[in-house]
């Protein structure tokens, strides 16, 4: 469980540092084939913050950015040297960026409240674990938030 608003992390290299200094809004595990391609890996995970709570502390990240399957542009943030993705900023959502959680220096605590996108899952992931699932993007996000605060206290 977290309790306090602040969290640091940075990419491999360590190039690049940021904060976050209040507490999340979500934290959820995307399957969709973007996250899988992004990460390189199985699935994608985001951390809501807002915006106005997120700062980097040490250099400046590069920015590409892609549609989204709603036809919305994401900006994603990652380091020149050594290619980490450190966040996303989904335009239609100016407040909130979703930070890529796996950079927190401390990833104990999280606990994702959702699993999405589990139409396009890799096969062998166990989605039966308890959590809200959605087949692809949700409509909203009021009850996978709720679960979120229910689990994590934030
Ligand atoms: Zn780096
Ligand atoms: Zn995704």
């Amino acid at each position: 469980m977290a309790e306090n608003t602040h969290y640091e992390g940075g990419c491999q290299c360590g190039a690049l540092r940021y904060e976050i200094t209040a507490a999340p809004l979500v934290l959820y595990v995307c399957h969709c084939s973007e996250c899988q391609t992004q990460s390189g890996s199985a699935f994608g995970m985001s951390l809501a913050v807002p915006s106005d709570a997120f700062s980097m502390r040490s250099g400046t990240p590069k920015v590409w950015a892609r549609s989204s399957a709603s036809g919305h542009r994401v900006a994603c943030a990652f380091c020149a040297d050594c290619g980490v993705r450190i966040y996303h900023r989904p335009e239609r959502k100016p407040g909130t960026i979703n930070v890529k959680p796996g950079t927190l220096d401390d990833t104990t605590w999280l606990d994702p409240a959702a699993h999405l996108w589990t139409g396009s899952a890799q096969p062998w992931i166990h989605l039966d674990d308890g959590r809200i699932r959605a087949v692809a993007q949700p409509d909203h996000f009021r009850a996978i938030r709720a679960a979120w605060q229910q689990r994590t206290g934030i």
